[in-house]
């Protein structure tokens, strides 16, 4: 099914340069053109391809991920992470000196339970529908059948170990967000393959899957094709301003001349963000899957388990199992011993895998993080016209569908549709 939203003609067109076609460089494109923009989608791999984080993700529309990774206390707790080679953290030694200052404010924006209600509040605005508006972006391209809309599991083995994230749930509590707490015989009822030490389950009914999100990404970028925009296939590698005007996006194929442009290149914006004047504290988080293709166990919802920080869903292609943190810097060859983590954590999640269950596939994406757990969405120093869309760290699959919007409401120069001022570009300071 096609849904029908229009896309205005545009008359004196202005045209505007979408650098990267990740979820939140797709969604950019299509809701530039809505706005009468002429779009250029510029991207030198396939859009939705496992060079994006967005192919790899775990799928969660979960517009209650309000809480920041960091919080109140977390500095006493990392050190254990990091002595644990089967934790959910993990750093390279060698590459602490760079990633320290991130580290350093990280902790710091999560050091009260204040700070993580300030970024809370913020993030809510950004995600609070995502599971409507990713349903309709779906809709629209062809692709319904990839947007599930029937809630999300976070499954407790203990109700101390649900106490012990109590802030967490406080938090997104005062933003408006319920849940329904399920007793050991409900999770069990509901979730039969699921290992007998999870006894506590807490279900959040407004919160959405996506089934595939490479082929969501990819149709979306069909999609504002279909609707008019070009594509070029090469990589940006700075901007031509002049007198506070953008004149033209530079490549390594040449200049594109244009009017504006928005960034959207996930965790590789970094250089593209500090050529537009706005140098800003980008850091990757590394992450990992694994899939298992045939595999004889799994959850009737997706879930989240408290002890491994993973998420496990069926996807289009088998069950995947999505998580761990690995600061380790963009170039650093993968430590698939991670992905084994996630493999055996999963084991242990659904008894029944445990025999035969191989992964079919490894992968591992870069979630594009701000030390602060907010994305920038705002513009950039040295010109208004360029527009800054990326840093979504966990959330960047779900908050992209309302972030292509301001980034065309910026670009188009309309009024954001929800305060933009948490998300300043300009908030970070030397
Ligand atoms: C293991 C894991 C699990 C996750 N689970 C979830 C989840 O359940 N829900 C959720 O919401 N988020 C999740 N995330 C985070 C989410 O995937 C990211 O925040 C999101 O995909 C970022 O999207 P993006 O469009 O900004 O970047 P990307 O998807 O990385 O897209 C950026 C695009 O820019 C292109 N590009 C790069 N450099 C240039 C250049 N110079 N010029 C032009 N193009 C360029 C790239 O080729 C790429 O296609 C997860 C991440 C990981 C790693």
């Amino acid at each position: 099914m096609t849904v029908a939203r229009s896309f205005s003609p545009g008359g004196g067109r202005r045209h505007v340069v979408v650098i990267g076609a990740g979820a939140v460089g797709s969604a950019t494109a299509i809701e530039a053109l809505r706005a009468g923009l002429r779009v250029t989608v510029l991207e030198p791999n396939e859009p939705g391809g496992p060079q994006a984080t967005s192919y790899g993700n775990a799928g969660w529309l979960s517009s209650h991920s309000v809480v920041p990774p960091a919080l109140p206390g977390a500095w006493r707790k990392v050190p254990g992470w990091l002595a644990d080679p089967l934790g959910p953290l993990a750093l390279r030694w060698r590459y602490l000196p760079r990633a320290l200052p991130w580290l350093l404010r990280y902790l710091a924006s999560g050091w009260t339970e204040a700070r993580v209600q300030r970024t809370a509040d913020a993030l809510r605005t950004l995600l609070v529908d995502a599971p409507a508006l990713h349903a309709q972006l779906a809709a629209e391209a062809g692709v319904p059948q990839l947007i599930e809309r029937r809630g999300l599991l976070h499954a407790y083995r203990s109700r101390a170990e649900f106490d012990g994230d109590a802030l967490g749930w406080r938090v997104r509590r005062r933003v408006g967000i319920q849940w329904n707490e399920w007793s050991e015989d409900e999770l069990r009822r509901r979730e039969p393959d699921l290992d007998a030490r999870y006894t506590l389950g807490i279900f959040v009914p407004e919160a959405g899957h996506c089934r595939n999100p490479g082929a969501y990404v990819a149709a979306l970028a069909r999609h504002a094709l279909d609707a008019g925009a070009e594509r070029i296939t090469a990589r940006a590698t700075g901007f031509l301003v002049d007198g506070g005007r953008l004149r033209a996006v530079r490549t390594e194929a040449g200049d594109i001349a244009c009017d504006g442009a928005a960034i959207c290149a996930g965790a590789r914006s970094g250089p593209l963000a500090a050529a537009a004047g706005s140098a800003v504290p980008l850091e990757s988080e590394r992450g990992y899957h694994v899939v298992i293709e045939d595999a004889a166990a799994g959850p009737r919802t997706p879930t989240m388990v408290a002890d491994g920080k993973l998420i496990a869903h069926w996807m289009d292609g088998g069950l995947r199992a999505a998580g761990q943190v690995e600061i380790a810097g963009l170039e650093a060859a993968p430590d698939w011993r991670r992905a084994g983590i996630l493999h055996r954590h999963l084991q242990s999640m659904f008894p029944a895998l445990a025999a035969g269950a191989s992964p079919a596939k490894h992968w591992l994406g870069h979630r594009p993080s701000l030390p602060d757990g907010l994305p920038c969405i705002g513009p950039a120093a040295a010109s208004a016209d360029i527009v800054l869309a990326f840093g979504h760290g966990h959330v960047g699959l779900c908050g992209s569908a309302r972030t292509g919007r301001l980034a065309a409401q910026l670009l188009a120069g309309v009024a954001a549709e929800i305060p933009l001022a948490p998300f300043d570009p300009g908030r970070f300071k030397p």
